[in-house]
């Protein structure tokens, strides 16, 4: 017999849902409004599945407007909201190695060849979209909903790795570029700061991510350009010319026009050898300038991540491996975090 999705939800189940959604939204406030959290990761990821759970087993619970369809995050009233040339997603998160296989099924599946897998670290910071006109460093915003940022352009031009003019010498630059990074703060940095913010009196950031969204989200650049903060380069917008048909080639040319990309990405072949990347910086995360949650990995052919294109809120050629917290993170965040 076959099943059809029962419109008859139970009140239990529906009040859970709305429930969650609601928590769910309160949390993204905090965590991208007020850059402080009152929970930590893993008990937002786990509220987020569990929504995710329920949506699937009833679907008529599922609508465009639930934290599960959208890109989370908003924008406040500090800075002028401004559209994004073209929309910046989050990512699906996978959590075991099984989980990591049926993403890579589902992703060649769809692609219809073999794929490639470019496996990089997935910075926890704050996501930036740049856009360049001729060269020139034009405007510079936060995620915010994906379609409309906030306009941080003063204070993303006090970080000194974000080139406010890319070289050309090595290679001619598009005259409209849209790239997309996480802005970071330093982890060995990161203790210093809080010293002296305690040594001020004032309270400390839960962690480098928080010191990284408040230090660039403040209405005075004088006090980003004194907060040691860093970028690397993640992912290309629209553009008018770029010629690459790999992103992992994309990154060349970014690297060429001066850009700050990463070097710790590997393109790979196989889903075993993503798992020895992943298995890797989980030994080694603390090895790294900057905190990573996780490890990203996508479909290195572009025509490939065309051809397998995105849900409404992340793309279907990518997904976050996503490592478990750290005990002391969850630790830090009893204490009272700056904002
Ligand atoms: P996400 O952080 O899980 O992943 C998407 C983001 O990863 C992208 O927008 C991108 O900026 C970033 N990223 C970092 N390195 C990257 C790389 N190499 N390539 C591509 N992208 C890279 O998703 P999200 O939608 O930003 O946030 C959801 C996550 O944020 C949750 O899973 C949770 O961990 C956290 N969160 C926590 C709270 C809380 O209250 N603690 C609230 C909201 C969100």
């Amino acid at each position: 017999m076959s099943q059809t999705p029962t419109t008859d939800v139970p009140d239990d189940v529906r009040a859970r849902a709305a429930a969650l959604a609601e928590e769910l939204r309160r949390h993204q406030f905090s965590y991208y409004v007020r850059d402080s959290p009152t929970v930590g990761d893993d008990e937002y990821d786990a509220l987020f599945r569990e929504l995710q759970a329920l949506e699937q087993a009833h679907p008529v619970l599922l609508s465009p407007e639930s934290p599960t369809q959208k890109v989370g995050g908003t924008f406040s009233t500090t800075f002028d909201a401004v559209d994004h040339p073209s929309r910046m997603l989050s990512l699906d998160n996978v959590f075991s190695p099984e989980e990591l296989r049926e993403w890579g099924a589902r992703a060649v599946a769809a692609a219809g060849e073999d794929v490639r897998y470019l496996c990089e670290l997935k910075i926890d910071g704050l996501a930036v979209n740049l856009v360049y006109v001729d060269g020139v460093l034009e405007r510079a915003l936060t995620r915010g909903d994906g379609y409309t940022g906030e306009d941080i352009t003063l204070n993303v031009r006090t970080i000194g790795s974000v080139p406010a003019r890319l070289r050309h010498e090595d290679a001619p630059v598009p005259a409209r570029l849209e790239v997309r990074g996480e802005v970071f703060f330093p982890v060995e940095a990161f203790a210093a700061l809080n010293a002296e913010l305690t040594e001020a009196g004032r309270s400390p950031f839960a962690n480098p991510r928080n010191a990284a969204a408040g230090s660039l989200r403040q209405k005075d650049p004088r006090v980003t350009a004194r907060r040691p903060l860093d970028m690397r380069v993640h992912g290309i917008g629209v553009h008018d010319g770029l010629a690459a048909t790999r992103q992992s080639e994309g990154y060349d040319l970014l690297r060429a026009w001066g850009l700050p990309t990463a070097d710790s990405y590997r393109v790979v072949d196989t889903l075993a050898e993503v798992e020895e990347y992943v298995a890797h910086y989980a030994e080694h995360r603390h090895d790294v300038v900057h905190e990573i949650d996780g490890v990203v990995v996508k479909v290195d052919q572009l025509s490939l991540q065309r051809r397998l294109g995105s849900t409404s809120r992340a793309p279907r050629w990518a997904t976050a491996y996503k490592y478990p917290p750290e005990e002391v993170r969850t630790r830090l965040l009893d204490i009272q975090v700056n904002v």
